[in-house]
C-alpha cells in the first residue's frame, strides 16, 4: 500500500455511494481499523468451540480483528450492503417460506443461494468500485473481500452503519432488514468514517426463540455446532443424531431467524435478476432433487453457491430431509427411492439413509 495522501474524502464518498448503486449496492459505509471491542467476543467464541469444525475462523487469529495487519497499510475499510431478495418476491415473503417449510416432501434451500452464487458477483462489483476510485485518486492500496474468512464483517458493517449486530449475530437495518450479503474493500485511503446505528432489538427475542436448533445459545452468541446453515453447508462427516429431526425439510441453509425477525418486513428486493430464483431449487420436491446423480448435480448447480458442498453433502442432507418426511407420514415412493441407493451408497450416506428409513416407524 502507499503512504497516507490527502482526499476530499466527503466529495469522494458522494461519488463512492453513486457508482456503489449503478453497481446493485444498497448500502456504503466507511468504518475505522480498530476492531480491538471484538477481539474478546471473537476469542471467547473460539474458545468455546462455537466454530465447529471451521477450523479456518481460528486460522487468521487476531488478524481477523486488526484489519491494518491482514492487509498492511490499510486505513479504512469501505463496507457494502448487497440486498438479495428476489426481485419477484411477493408482500408477505416471509409466510410463503413459512408454509414452504410445513411441506415435508418439498425442498426448503435458503432465499440466497436459489439464484447465482453471490461470491464471484460481489467481488467483481467491488473491485469494480475500487478501479472507479483509483481513476479518481490515482492508484492507491486495496483489498476486496466479500464472505471473507479474515475478516470481522458483521463488526465492519455495524461500526459504520450498514446496521446493527441483531441477536442473531447477522447486521441488520431499520430500513433494510437482514436480507443481504456484505463486502468490504480495505483502502489505504484516509475516507471520512460513517456513523454506527443504534440497535433496536430492544426487548425481542424472536430468532433466538424460533430456532429449531436452539443454536443461538443466548443473544449474540451463535455455536455454529447446532446451527443448519452450517451443518448443511460447512460441515462435513454425519450429522448429529439429535438435530436431525429439527432440521425438517432444509436442506441448504436455514433462514427462520431472519424470517422471524420484525424488521425484515422492511426488506428490500435485489435490483438484480442474478438472485432470482432458479426454477429447480424454487418449490421442487426432495425426491426429484435425491434423483440427481453427480453430473446433473453439477449442471444444475454451475454458478450457484450450492455447488461448493459437492453432492455428497447434498445427498447428506436430503437424505435427512426425506427421514424427516417419512416420519410425518410421507409416502412409498419416498421410501423405495432412498432404497435404491441405498447399496451403491457409501458409509456416511447410507448411514443417513438406514436412518431416514427409520423414522417411518
Ligand atoms: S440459521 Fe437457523 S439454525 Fe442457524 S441460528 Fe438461525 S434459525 Fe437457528
Ligand atoms: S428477531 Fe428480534 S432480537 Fe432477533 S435480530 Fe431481529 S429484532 Fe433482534
Amino acid at each position: 500500500m502507499n503512504g497516507v495522501r490527502e482526499v476530499d474524502g466527503p466529495a469522494l464518498l458522494a461519488q463512492l455511494r453513486g457508482w456503489a448503486e449503478a453497481e446493485g449496492f444498497s448500502q456504503i459505509g466507511v468504518a475505522g481499523v480498530d476492531l480491538g471491542s471484538a477481539e474478546a467476543g471473537l476469542s471467547a467464541w473460539l474458545h468455546n468451540g462455537f466454530h465447529g469444525s471451521m477450523d479456518y475462523m481460528a486460522v487468521h487469529g487476531r488478524k481477523r480483528a486488526r484489519p491494518s495487519d491482514l492487509v498492511p497499510g490499510t486505513l479504512r475499510v469501505i463496507t457494502a450492503r448487497m440486498d438479495y431478495l428476489p426481485r419477484d418476491s411477493p408482500q408477505g415473503w416471509q409466510a410463503v417460506e413459512w408454509r414452504r417449510l410445513s411441506r415435508p416432501e418439498e425442498a426448503t434451500v435458503s432465499i440466497y443461494a436459489r439464484g447465482r452464487d453471490y461470491h464471484k458477483l460481489m467481488r467483481h462489483r467491488l473491485q469494480r468500485l475500487a478501479d472507479r476510485l483509483a481513476d479518481a485518486v490515482g492508484p492507491f492500496g486495496h483489498r476486496v473481500f466479500t464472505d471473507s474468512a479474515p475478516v470481522l464483517e458483521v463488526e465492519l458493517a455495524s461500526k459504520s452503519g450498514i446496521g446493527w449486530r441483531g441477536k442473531h449475530t447477522l447486521a441488520l437495518h431499520r430500513e433494510g432488514g437482514s436480507m443481504f450479503f456484505l463486502g468490504e474493500i480495505y483502502v489505504d485511503l484516509p475516507l471520512p468514517l460513517t456513523d454506527a446505528v443504534e440497535s433496536h432489538c430492544g426487548s425481542c427475542s424472536a430468532c433466538i426463540d424460533i430456532c429449531p436448533t436452539q443454536a443461538i445459545v443466548a443473544p449474540y452468541r451463535l455455536d455454529a455446532r447446532r446451527c443448519i446453515s452450517y451443518l448443511t453447508i460447512e460441515h462435513d462427516g454425519a450429522i448429529p443424531l439429535e438435530l436431525r429431526a429439527a432440521m425438517g425439510n432444509r436442506i441448504y441453509g436455514c433462514d427462520d431467524c431472519q424470517l422471524a425477525c420484525p424488521w425484515n418486513k422492511y426488506a428490500r428486493r435485489s435490483t438484480l435478476p442474478d438472485f432470482d430464483a432458479r426454477a429447480a431449487l424454487d418449490g421442487a420436491t426432495l425426491v426429484a432433487l435425491w434423483r440427481w446423480n453427480e453430473a446433473e448435480f453439477q449442471r444444475r448447480t454451475e454458478g450457484s453457491a450450492i455447488r461448493r458442498i459437492g453432492h455428497a453433502r447434498w445427498r447428506r442432507n436430503l437424505a435427512v430431509a426425506l427421514g424427516n418426511a417419512l416420519r410425518g407420514g410421507a409416502g412409498d415412493d419416498l421410501r423405495e427411492a432412498l432404497q435404491r441407493e441405498r447399496d451403491g451408497a457409501d458409509e456416511l450416506l447410507r448411514e443417513h439413509i438406514d436412518w431416514a428409513l427409520a423414522q417411518r416407524g
